[in-house]
């Protein structure tokens, strides 16, 4: 059938199954639609709809799967990985109208959300009964809890309690033939394999999650955060090592870099020591006493690595504006340059000091400043690469410097992805982190889901042929790349 022709009868049955003003076709309609926070890619889509109840995404989901029309979930499109771009001849399902928290049971310690409640939204709900939902992700004033789930999304606190996938208990799930499915449970734990583990990070590719129950935990009696300045990049990142290695387990562990310090500081006024090379933000809860102690040590930790400054944030307001700078680091970098690609990587915590090095050289290379602010404490590396899109090539070259970001990270014994999913844009770095039969064993899984591929297709697996390709493309005389450094 012409694609116009389809298109037509799509929408018009689309909206026998929804009110028409939830249907939008007109391209000034799509257009907000057209990328998520990876901007450097967009496309519209044939169709936005934004559902309100359950019954109309499962009524839809039916239409597209009869009419064999490919369908991206969409949260709030603050994903970094392209895995809420649209396509072509797909329609986008917004879930931006299911807002609602259905529950908070302050006695089990959870909250049941419908999936486009903000992360923050949550917290700020349980605040009244002395609890708060712990993954922390710096986008969390915007950012959709269902959008964290598909994303596995983390944040700060991760590092002490855990990513999303630790800090959920039951999603309700809309299949691509419309089913609607109860993973998980609100016991501690449920028979069978764990579906909510795979659902947890599966990048809109498995099913569309329309409830969710989270865990919420009690706010720590206590909590301070210190800061360290350092005038050498290795001793910061030695420094998060023997942290850890001391037996504490900070609430947040964060490290910046010179120009991330420099644009937070010109953005946000958080205090931060102009005149170093990298600062580390270490924050530790807990009861006073547990405090008190950790405190101490962490100290200690920074001065008996050369710390240049080690300051305690003196009050509450203090540490608040602490960690006002870390959060707004993206759009404090975001004014150093017409553009930056963040990449997400993750290392084992023993490789920060030789991986940091390898980056300012990588930066050096491709003549691409690079701003790092990053979850030190996790070794989840945020390389920014600031680039100028409208400069020919610029783009390309960022894009090539962070594809042999990610191969360093693999290399090292790290992951292509910490936080922000692979979507489209980490699809070829998939190649080199899995081999042939674990693809198809990915494939096989999303097969038993969603056998003829309607679900986010061509985001977060790659086919074998296009690894091939990409293989081809990649390792050039057979010469591995960063073939000093020792594999795992
Ligand atoms: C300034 C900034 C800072 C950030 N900081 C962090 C951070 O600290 N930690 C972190 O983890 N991330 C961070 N992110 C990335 C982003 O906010 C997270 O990935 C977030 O989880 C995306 O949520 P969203 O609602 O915007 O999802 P979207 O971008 O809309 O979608 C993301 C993916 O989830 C799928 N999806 C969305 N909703 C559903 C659903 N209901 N059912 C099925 N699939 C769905 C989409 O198809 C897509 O693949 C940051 C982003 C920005 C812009």
């Amino acid at each position: 059938m012409p694609a116009g022709l389809q298109k037509t009868r799509l929408i018009s049955e689309l909206k026998t199954l929804l009110p028409p003003a939830s249907v939008y076709h007109e391209e000034e309609d799509l257009r907000p639609y057209e990328c998520d926070g990876l901007s450097a890619y967009r496309c519209l889509p044939m169709a936005v709809v934004l559902p309100e109840t359950i019954e109309q995404v499962q009524q839809l989901m039916r239409c597209c799967a009869r009419a064999q029309v490919p369908v991206v979930a969409r949260g709030a499109g603050t994903g970094l990985s392209g895995g809420a771009l649209p396509l072509e001849n797909g329609v986008l399902l917004s879930l931006a109208r299911f807002r609602n928290i259905l529950e908070i049971d302050p006695l089990a310690r959870s909250a049941r959300v419908q999936p486009g409640v903000t992360n923050l939204a949550i917290s700020a709900a349980a605040s009244g009964f002395d609890l708060y939902y712990a993954p922390d992700p710096s986008s969390q004033i915007a950012c959709s809890i269902g959008g964290n789930v598909a994303e596995n999304a983390g944040g700060v606190h991760c590092l002490k309690y855990g990513l999303t996938v630790h800090n959920i208990l039951q999603l309700k799930v809309v299949t691509v033939h419309g089913e609607l499915l109860t993973i998980g449970s609100e016991a501690l734990d449920s028979p069978g394999y764990d579906l909510l583990a795979l659902f947890t990070g599966s990048e809109g590719m498995l099913g569309i999650i329309v409830e969710i129950t989270v865990r919420l935990l009690p706010k720590p009696a206590s909590a301070r955060v210190i800061l360290a300045a350092f005038d050498d990049v290795t001793r910061a990142a030695t420094a998060v090592g023997e942290i850890i290695a001391a037996g504490i387990i900070p609430a947040g562990l964060e490290m910046m870099d010179r120009l991330a310090i420099r644009a937070v500081e010109d953005f946000v006024h958080a205090g931060y020591p102009l005149n170093a090379e990298a600062i580390l933000l270490c924050e530790v809860d807990g009861t006073a006493a547990e405090v008190e102690e950790h405190a101490t040590s962490v100290a200690q930790i920074m001065d008996g690595n050369g710390a240049t400054e080690v300051r305690t944030a003196r009050d509450e307001a203090q540490r608040l504006l602490f960690w006002k700078g870390r959060k707004a680091a993206f759009p404090a970098v975001g004014r150093l340059a017409p553009d930056y690609y963040c990449m997400d990587g993750t290392i084992p915590r023993r490789q920060l000091p030789a991986v940091l090095k390898n980056i300012s050289e990588l930066s050096a290379k491709y003549g691409l400043p690079v701003a790092n602010v990053f979850h030190a404490g996790d070794g989840n590396l945020h390389p920014l690469i600031l680039y100028d899109a409208n400069r020919p090539g610029e783009l390309q070259q960022a894009e090539q410097c962070g594809s042999e970001i990610l191969a360093l990270c693999v290399a090292v014994g790290g992951t292509i992805t910490g936080e922000h999913g692979v979507g489209m844009e980490k699809i070829n770095q998939m190649c080199f982190q899995f081999n042939s039969p674990e693809l198809t064993q990915f494939h096989a899984v999303k097969a038993a889901f969603d056998e003829q591929g309607l679900l986010n297709p061509g985001k977060a697996v790659p086919t074998l042929s296009r690894c091939a390709e990409f293989g081809a493309m990649q390792v050039h005389g057979g010469r591995l790349p960063f073939p000093d450094l020792e594999r795992f």
